[in-house]
């Protein structure tokens, strides 16, 4: 076992307040491009931020809406992998435990964890543009060259996320940044930490004296300012976790 990840166990003691954050580097293991692996893939000739801005669906409502549709089908195809499944397990090994994800997919409750705050909403629901009316998808909209028109207002129907420049949902930032500051654990899994203001929570907790643990493959903002870098792929990293803080309960 990596010592690291021993070292990174103590922390997860059965009266643990944990708060983890997760990005699109917790899916990539389920075929879900992260954003960057996005820009270099299928639509690399646009420009991502212009497929997720209320300007770029303005300018051009029909090929956002191809964009979406098109990463929804990926969405449904994907299976949730072994890191999913550890934060859920590592959930019902601490006293308590809250998800906030930064990812639009539904992952993490399909691998059975409970308590996720979508900081940045889901792929999964869509309302209207205008009137914020909800809205269910026919098949016939899903393949469709533009968005559906809103049954109560006919503006135009957009997907149910946080695109650049909008505000976050409120009360689940507010949750977050609250239990931010009261956790004694901040694990942080597969997020780049540019993207605000999820990006300040890890500094919110560590700021309240909290313990930061980062998983990613790759240093950036967040391991900089962690306690531990679990450098590696969280598929691999989270379940020798897991295993960790269960083999130290196991002999305690
Ligand atoms: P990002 O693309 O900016 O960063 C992804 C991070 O994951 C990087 O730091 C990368 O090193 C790391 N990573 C790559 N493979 C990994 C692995 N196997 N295990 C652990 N980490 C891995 O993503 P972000 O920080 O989440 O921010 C981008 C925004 O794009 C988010 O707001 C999110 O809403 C959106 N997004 C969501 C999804 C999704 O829902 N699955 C997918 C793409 C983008
Ligand atoms: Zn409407």
């Amino acid at each position: 076992m990596r010592e690291d990840i021993v070292r990174a166990a103590q922390f997860f003691s059965a009266d643990a307040a944990v708060v983890c954050l997760t990005g699109a580097g917790v899916s990539a293991e389920s075929g879900v491009p992260t954003f960057r692996d996005a820009q270099t893939g299928l639509w690399s000739q646009f420009d991502a931020e212009e497929l997720a801005t209320p300007q770029g669906f303005a300018r051009d409502p029909g090929l956002v809406w191809r964009w979406y549709m098109w990463r929804l089908e990926q969405l449904e195809a994907a299976v949730p992998n072994t890191g999913h499944a550890a934060l859920a397990r590592l959930a019902g090994l601490c006293e308590s435990f809250l998800l906030v994800t930064q990812n639009v997919d539904d992952l993490h409750e399909q691998a059975g964890s409970v308590d996720v705050l979508h900081l940045h909403g889901s792929l999964f629901s869509f309302r209207c543009a205008s009137c914020a009316a909800p809205h269910n998808l026919t098949a016939e909209q899903r393949g469709a060259d533009l968005p559906p028109a809103c049954g109560v207002c006919s503006e135009l129907v957009r997907p149910g996320v946080v695109w650049f420049g909008e505000s976050l949902p409120w009360d689940a930032v507010e949750e977050a940044a609250t239990a931010a500051h009261r956790c004694s654990v901040m694990l942080v899994v597969g997020t780049s930490g540019l993207v605000y203001p999820a990006s300040q929570l890890p500094l919110i907790a560590r700021q309240a004296g909290a313990t930061v643990i980062d998983v990613n493959p790759e240093p950036g903002p967040i391991s900089s300012i962690a306690d531990i870098f679990l450098q590696g792929k969280s598929g691999e990293v989270l379940p020798a976790l897991v295993r960790a803080v269960a083999d130290r309960r196991a002999s305690a």
